[in-house]
């Protein structure tokens, strides 16, 4: 029998009222139950909802440092427990044990990270021009939140949404993606040992339509903090906006990497490679869109072929280059989209097929696909694949690769790889992303600076991480004082 977890409400491991529970297999090994979880009602979800409303003001009234010492001893705690957390997480999610190995200790650092930020909570003093005596503002907590995230990176994302919620002095109800719940659970066992005081971080699995749909819609949720695909998002921020609560949504991408003549091949290739097939292509980071100039393509398209073809799979225990996917559904869309691109007469160069014998049999394997001649109006090149899956695009030169970056309804994270400072300092000026980098992969961000898109990957409306994190979980109160 698998291992099976509760939901954590006021503090207690429960059962759900429906009495279901849905499994969890390892991707690599679909043999393998990971873990069982409970199939959450929207009664469940309620009942969590009001331990985090009834917690709340108590929380709030609790002193920024302290609630700051509960994240640092939950950090503390996660990090005693990393290695069978970053076990737990490749087992559950795919990814291979440095990628899982890098993403615990980001939550681990992002929770050290906000429990000091937990102590400069505050306001701004003005001076007064009428008859009070003091003019300042003061921060306070937004009041009881939903967080709702995905499964592609299960223990980062909770952790960057949890961690300046709580040191704000909000409480939470978080809902992970059923695809891998285990680490949010984690975090929750991490708060629990930490002292977390009863309902102010409550913990619900299960379908999106009874956990992630009453937390958009009750009318005692003041705000919704979601990462997940645009589709969903966009229901989310519409549901949320009717009863006025605030809404943060932050989705999906089609990133582009523009490679330029005077770039080192080698390295274009490199930071493609890594960019395009790092975590699977299950990251909304990813970079899917290489758009190359054309006196560099034929080289790129025949080195990137190289590097494709050179990318180890295996289940990520052994920590190969790639790990398999992380469901069927993820497996399925991918080889989808291959047929797509063929489809649509772009040239599928290598990869794109499943791997299905020996060690491969009873797990979500393709290998990395590079097509080549894409024209950017077609679909592969349009739309989120969420696979390893690079289409490459003809540019001739900076001003079309330019053009053809920004034609895309997404605008998460973009890059260009080039020597030439003016093509640098363009592309960082007229790219139409919420990231750019140059001369860097499009995925990987710090933690203390914000993050989020533009267009369709985010609702725009406030920026995750750094002090930017804080902001969507407070509320500046502008006090006017006289004597
Ligand atoms: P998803 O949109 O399918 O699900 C996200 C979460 O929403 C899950 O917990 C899901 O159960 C829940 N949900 C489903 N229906 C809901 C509803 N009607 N109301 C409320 N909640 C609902 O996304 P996913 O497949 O878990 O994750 C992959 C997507 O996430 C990709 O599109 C990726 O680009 C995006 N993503 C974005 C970022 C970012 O910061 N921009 C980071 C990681 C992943």
């Amino acid at each position: 029998m698998p291992e099976e977890y509760g939901n954590y409400v006021s503090g207690e491991w429960t059962e759900s009222e429906s009495a279901e529970t849905f499994d969890v297999l390892n991707p690599a090994n679909t043999n393998e139950v990971v873990a069982r979880f409970q199939q959450s009602s929207t009664a469940d979800t309620e009942v969590a909802i009001k331990a985090a409303v009834d917690a709340q003001k108590k929380w709030a009234n609790t002193p920024g440092p302290e609630r700051g010492s509960v994240l640092q001893d939950a950090s503390q705690i996660l990090a005693e427990r990393k290695t069978e957390t970053t076990e737990l997480l490749v087992r559950e999610e795919g990814k291979t044990r440095s990628e899982a190995a890098g993403e615990v200790q980001r939550a681990i650092d992002i929770f050290a990270y906000y429990s000091q930020k937990s102590m400069d909570l505050g306001g701004v003093v003005k001076s007064p021009s009428g008859r009070e005596k003091e003019l300042y503002t003061k921060s306070e907590p937004l009041g009881t939140v939903g967080i709702i995230t995905p499964w592609n990176y299960p223990i980062a994302i909770p952790a960057w949404k949890l961690a300046p919620a709580l040191a704000a002095g909000n409480t939470v109800v978080a809902k992970p993606a059923s695809a891998a719940p285990n680490m949010t659970r984690v975090l929750f066992e991490c708060l629990d040992e930490a002292g977390l005081p009863n309902g102010v971080a409550n913990y619900v699995t299960g379908p999106g339509s009874e956990v992630g749909v009453p937390l958009t819609e009750h009318e005692d949720i003041d705000g919704v903090s979601f990462t997940g695909s645009t589709a969903v998002g966009t229901t989310v921020a519409q549901t949320a906006s009717e009863s006025l609560k605030r809404v943060q949504c932050e989705m999906g991408g089609k990133n582009p990497t523009v490679v330029m003549p005077s770039a080192d091949i080698d390295e274009a290739v490199e930071i493609l490679g890594v960019g395009a097939f790092g975590t699977t292509g299950q990251s909304c980071t990813a970079a899917s869109r290489a758009i190359v100039h054309e006196q560099v393509f034929d080289e790129f398209v025949e080195a990137m072929v190289e590097y494709a073809e050179s990318v180890k799979l295996g289940s990520g225990l052994t920590d190969p280059d790639m790990g398999p996917h992380v469901s069927q559904s993820e497996l399925e869309s991918t080889l989808e989209y291959v047929e797509i691109g063929k489809e649509e007469g772009a040239t599928l160069e290598t990869g794109g097929e499943q791997l299905t014998d020996g060690e491969y049999a009873d797990g979500y394997y393709v290998h990395p696909a590079v097509f080549s001649d894409v024209d950017n109006d077609m679909r592969i090149a349009q739309e989120e694949i969420f696979g390893p899956v690079l289409s490459v695009i003809r540019a001739d030169g900076f001003k079309h690769a330019l053009e053809l970056a920004n034609d895309v309804e997404y605008g998460l994270s973009a890059s260009i790889v080039t020597q030439d400072l003016t093509e640098a300092d363009e592309f960082l000026n007229r790219i139409e992303t919420g990231v750019a980098k140059v001369n860097e992969k499009t995925t990987g961000l710090e933690l203390h600076v914000p993050f989020g898109g533009y267009k369709q990957s985010s609702t725009n409306t406030y920026r995750e991480q750094g002090d930017a994190g804080l902001d969507f979980f407070t509320s500046t109160k502008t006090i006017y004082r006289n004597h």
